[in-house]
């Protein structure tokens, strides 16, 4: 390999520069992948649009020292092509799928599986130099191999996401066939629905759009509630609910309006688990959800060493593949004007958008086989 790759690199809010830089090394307990698929997602696109929220342009981040401008991308998969101080060479040569998670391993969260609170969290194209480049550094252990799943490389980038899902069903706490509500079925919300059925839940999927409808119908949900734009259509929904036991909602659109509408809709004893995340303070009726035993629960991210793995699973698990939820994969050249800027303008094509590093155009995702 060259000692320079291709990256897009964050130089601040509405700059990310397509340029070359260093091809990283591996640290201890690293391995340095050859990148074959990075998903672009939200919190990438606000970085663009209205960062820097989390990368350290201007201040050494605090665990990984990292500080200027860096590569991008925290959802992807690749190659092994070497191995960092005291990881098992026998990692080279193999596909894996990589959660971008890097904590620390030590801390009290670490010590009680709950990794993704880490005291001293890193994110891989967060924090440290991410995966929209020709090669990048990341954790062994955040890695999956995928040999023998039936699954593509490209696919295999759409495990982080379908992680954030896991996870938020495990915040949630037992669903199995208990009744839920989604509210909100964009690229986590689709993620979702098919972790909820995973997990033996009966799912009605609510949204806006007929045509995120339709995918979450595609993604196993029981039945679809078109509701109208604007602020909160709780009527629609509670006559959709009717007299049946609903137990939890998934509050995913991250809108003051949808938390508001998910307090409204969930009955006595329900959880609310806020999976998008609210911009500003908005004032909800506590004292009445005190009355009522609702839980408010909060999700962050994923746990690489329990959500990933059934992340993994699930995405082999699709017979239909994902050419619905991510049908193009774009070359590094067009990350911002193919995916960021459509993204932060609410106009982005697909569910998910894909990112080939080593392409020369735009293709179709390829599946396994
Ligand atoms: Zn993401
Ligand atoms: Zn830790």
């Amino acid at each position: 390999m060259s000692d320079l790759m291709t990256a897009a690199v964050y130089h601040g809010r509405g700059d990310i520069r397509v340029e070359p830089v260093p091809v990283p090394e591996p640290g201890p307990g690293d391995v340095l992948l050859r990148v074959a698929a990075v998903g672009v997602c939200g919190t990438d696109a606000g970085e663009w649009d209205h960062g820097p929220v989390q990368i350290p342009l201007e201040r050494p981040h605090p665990a990984t020292g990292h500080v200027g401008p860096m590569a991008i991308g925290h959802e992807f998969s690749g190659t092994v092509v070497a191995v960092g101080e005291g990881v098992d060479p026998s990692w080279i040569g193999r596909p894996v799928a990589s959660c971008g998670a890097a904590p620390c391993g030590a801390c009290g969260a670490c010590d009680r599986g709950e990794s993704n609170l880490c005291r001293r969290y890193a994110g891989i194209g967060l924090h440290r130099p991410g995966a929209l480049a020709g090669f990048v550094a990341t954790p062994a252990a955040s890695c999956v191999p995928i040999e023998g799943l039936g699954i593509s490389l490209d696919e295999a980038a759409l495990a982080q996401p379908m992680a954030i899902a896991v996870h938020n069903v495990r915040r949630a706490g037992d669903v199995d066939g208990q009744l839920v509500l989604v509210l909100g079925t964009g690229a986590i919300g689709a993620f979702l629905v098919l972790a909820l059925k995973a997990a033996g839940a009966i799912v009605l999927a609510a949204d806006v759009s007929e045509e995120r409808l339709g995918i979450a119908g595609e993604m196993g949900a029981d039945e679809l509630v078109r509701v109208a734009a604007g602020p909160g259509d709780a009527a629609t929904l509670l006559a959709a609910v009717g007299e049946r036991d609903l137990r939890v909602v998934f509050e995913v659109s991250g809108t003051a309006g949808g938390l508001a509408t998910a307090l409204e809709v969930a009955p006595t004893g329900a959880r609310i688990v806020a999976v998008g995340i609210q911009r500003r303070p908005v004032e909800i009726d506590l004292g009445r959800a005190t009355i009522r035993e609702q839980s408010i629960i909060g999700t962050n991210a994923l746990v690489r060493e329990i959500d990933f793995p059934r992340a993994v699973e699930l995405i082999a698990s699709r017979p239909g593949g994902w050419t619905r939820i991510a049908p193009e994969v774009l070359p590094i050249s067009d990350v911002v004007d193919g995916a960021l800027r459509p993204m932060s303008e609410g106009r982005a094509p697909a569910i998910k958008t894909l990112v080939d590093p080593w392409a020369a155009e735009r293709r179709p995702i390829r599946s396994a086989g």
